[in-house]
């Protein structure tokens, strides 16, 4: 019996004491001596070649030196100091420099002793510098086991600053190895590694952490992303099937009188082939006795709010309530416009709730609500108030699902005693492999395809030296009858520079359109909700022609005439959120156009934004963009979700193997839902481990 196992703290581990097992805790998340042996390196170096200081290339990456040091100094600089060292291998010399834990690291430097030194250069007033060089006295480097591939493992700077260096990790990992063997149980099913020809799990921590070879090292990585995938997307949709099991929902079983008179006589148009498939997809959840939590993703435009309405009616023929959230009064009100508009000579008593609806009205929609006689209720977070009791809510519709809270949407589930059908959606779409994993747990319903005739938006960059020309545009575009938005960022509603660059910008557009020409709205978050009401109505009445805004409109407001979208310091803007902003116009028969304006100076991301707002207007291909240039932790709804904080697999670069685990796990929860067969003991075992420390869909609603 060995003394250690995989659960014991890490702070017995030979060479941790009770600080670095604190740091460990707080900057790693190593707790116990498992957490140490799955801190996977995120890359490797090739240690088995030394590069001479004439050599050195301006682009040099990292690399190792053999050579002494000759001075050692440190320099006061404006706050603090920094230590400066002079390096030299008989071929030159170079600079060594250090900003922080400069005391510790002087009392440990020697002076004129061969030293491996390891790091990156710059190249800086004709001398190559090194800063917070790695440094292994060539005596020890020689006894060291680490030579060829050397892992680096992730760092902090905190880490760093307390001397817990990539070596003192190494140091760990050999010690850890020493402790507890090699003797690692099997993870994964034999009909998998047999499938995929991986590699045992004993041989994949051993190449992880110290490669044999880069052959191995690359079957040991493709195994573990593997696993990793694997059991974040087995704890997903067990707990869709778990939640599919246990939470029973409403049977709507029939389609009756509401449905069909709307189908028959008041719909609009014909639906779109993917708004058809999606409704199906809803009716079918709808009639399944189990509760339905469904994520409908379709493009700005792509129309969603006809088929949430169609979903809506399926609820009032079974005798159940409806109810519609959105995340702004602006667009809680258009959407009871539009739905009133579209009910039309349906006996559906259909009412608006938000923070200004007065108190008599409120009393009002209360007592209709619980009498059961007003059948569609559609509002603002107005609506999940306590106050707020439904006589027999069956389905629960929340748009624009982002801008909502957790505790927000959950509180939808209590509305009624078994939890309403619920159905979230979004324009902002999410890339498939993101989808898997963050709402894996979810059904999602895709409409990718938009309703016919519509043009696309023609799309352009200027900088802000060719306003004129922009303006002259606008000018023959509302003499065609046509309005405009000119949007600005207010990106935290307080700041005072925002506001300052909106009233500047109304200045001069009032100055450029004057009056009785021209009339202009304004709309902005430091408005009052009536006084923004009443501005929106100018504007959607066609009293106005050029509505300034902040991104207050971002979300789903529809008015078709307007069909010029311009968007000042466009560069400051993310990419979904430009993207969402011209999903403004495009909405009515012309032709439309956005034009993003900017400043000269652009970062190479910005430029990246822009270009390809110019190049495509694919809501996907947009998303994919958006997840490359800023990771998928950024990404809206990702941020609380544990899925992505992920080991070794990588949510882009991985998305085959992501597809692959996911399929695997399907086919096998499919045979063996609660991992009872004998062949899938390792999984079951390993499964309990993963989901015990797996707070990972806790965000999900
Ligand atoms: P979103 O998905 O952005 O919420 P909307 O539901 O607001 O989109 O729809 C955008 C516009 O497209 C609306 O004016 C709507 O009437 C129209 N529309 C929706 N579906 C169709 C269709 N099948 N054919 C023609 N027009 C449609
Ligand atoms: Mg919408």
């Amino acid at each position: 019996m060995p003394a250690y196992n995989l659960h014991t703290s890490i702070s017995y581990l030979k060479g941790v004491g009770p600080n670095r097992a604190d740091l460990l805790k707080s900057e790693l998340g190593i707790r116990t001596f498992a957490d140490l042996l799955h801190f996977f390196p995120n890359r490797y170096i090739d240690r088995t070649h030394f590069f001479k200081i004439n050599e050195l290339q301006h682009n040099t990456a990292e690399i190792q030196i053999i050579g002494t040091l000759t001075h050692l100094k440190t320099v006061k600089q404006k706050r603090g100091s920094r230590l400066v060292a002079t390096f030299t291998d008989g071929t030159g010399t170079m600079e060594l420099v250090w900003f922080r834990g400069i005391k510790w690291i002087k009392e440990s430097l020697k002076l004129n002793v061969p030293y491996v030194l390891f790091g990156r250069t710059t190249f800086y007033k004709g001398l190559f510098t090194m800063a917070h060089p790695e440094m292994e006295l060539l005596s020890n480097y020689k006894k060291s086991l680490q030579k060829g591939m050397q892992p680096i493992y992730p760092s902090t700077e905190k880490l760093t600053n307390k001397g817990i260096s990539n070596r003192v990790i190494s140091k760990l990992m050999q010690h850890l190895f020493a402790e507890i063997g090699t003797s690692f149980s099997e993870t994964l099913p034999a009909s998998i590694l047999r499938k995929y020809a991986f590699i045992t799990k004993k041989e994949a921590l051993l190449n992880i952490h110290f490669p044999q070879n880069q052959a191995l090292l690359t079957k040991a990585q493709a195994r573990l992303k593997f696993e990793e995938l694997f059991f974040i997307q087995l704890q997903l949709i067990r707990k869709k099937l778990i939640r599919k099991a246990k939470i029973k929902g409403f049977c709507f079983e029939k389609v009756g009188d509401f449905f069909n008179d709307f189908y028959k006589n008041n719909l609009p148009f014909e639906l779109t082939n993917a708004q058809k498939k999606v409704l199906k997809e809803i009716r079918k959840d709808l009639r399944s006795n189990a509760q339905m939590n469904r994520l409908l993703q379709g493009d700005v435009g792509s129309g969603k709010t006809i088929v949430a309405l169609l979903s809506m009616l399926i609820a009032l023929d079974n005798g159940f309530q409806a109810a519609l959230m959105a995340p702004t009064e602006i667009l809680a009100t258009q959407h009871f416009n539009s739905i009133t508009a579209l009910l039309k000579g349906i006996p559906v008593k259909v009412k608006l709730l938000t923070g200004s609806t007065g108190a008599k009205d409120r009393k009002a929609i209360h007592q209709e609500l619980e009498s059961g006689e007003l059948h569609i209720l559609i509002g603002t977070h107005a609506l999940i108030e306590d106050k707020v009791k439904f006589h027999n809510l069956g389905l629960a519709i929340i748009d624009e699902q982002h801008r909502f809270g957790v505790e927000q949407r959950s509180k939808m589930w209590l509305k009624n005693t078994l939890p309403p059908h619920i159905l979230v959606m979004t324009a902002t779409p999410i890339p498939r492999t993101l989808a898997m994993s963050v709402y894996g747990d979810l059904d999602i319903s895709v409409i990718d395809e938009l309703p016919p005739g519509r043009k696309e938006v023609i799309t352009a960059h200027r900088f802000d030296k060719n306003r004129l020309s922009v303006f002259k545009f606008l000018k023959e575009e509302i003499a065609k009858g046509r309005q405009v938005y000119v949007v600005y960022p207010l990106i935290n509603e307080s700041e005072k520079m925002d506001y300052k660059d909106l009233m500047d910008g109304y200045d001069s557009i009032s100055r450029e359109f004057p009056k009785p020409e021209y009339q202009i709205s304004i709309v902005h978050g430091k408005m009052k909700p009536e006084d923004k009401e009443f501005e929106m109505q100018r504007f959607i009445k066609g009293e106005t022609q050029i509505m300034i805004a902040t991104t207050v409109i971002e979300v789903g407001v529809n008015i078709p005439n307007a069909s010029v979208m311009v968007i000042e310091s466009a560069e400051r803007f993310g990419l979904s959120q430009l993207h969402q902003l011209r999903g403004r116009v495009g909405r009515g028969a012309e032709q439309s156009y956005c034009i993003l304006m900017s400043s000269f100076k652009l970062s190479s991301d910005a430029k990246t934004r822009l270009s390809t707002m110019v190049t495509t207007s694919d809501g996907f291909k947009i998303a994919e963009v958006d997840l490359k240039l800023r990771g998928p932790g950024n990404l809206m709804g990702t941020q609380q979700s544990g899925v992505l904080n992920l080991r070794i697999a990588d949510i882009i670069k991985d998305a085959h193997v992501l597809k692959s685990a996911r399929g695997e796990a399907i086919s096998l929860l499919r045979t063996d839902p609660t991992l009872q067969l004998p062949e899938n003991r390792n999984v079951k075992i390993a499964y309990l481990e993963t989901s015990k420390n797996a707070s990972i869909w806790a965000h999900i609603s």
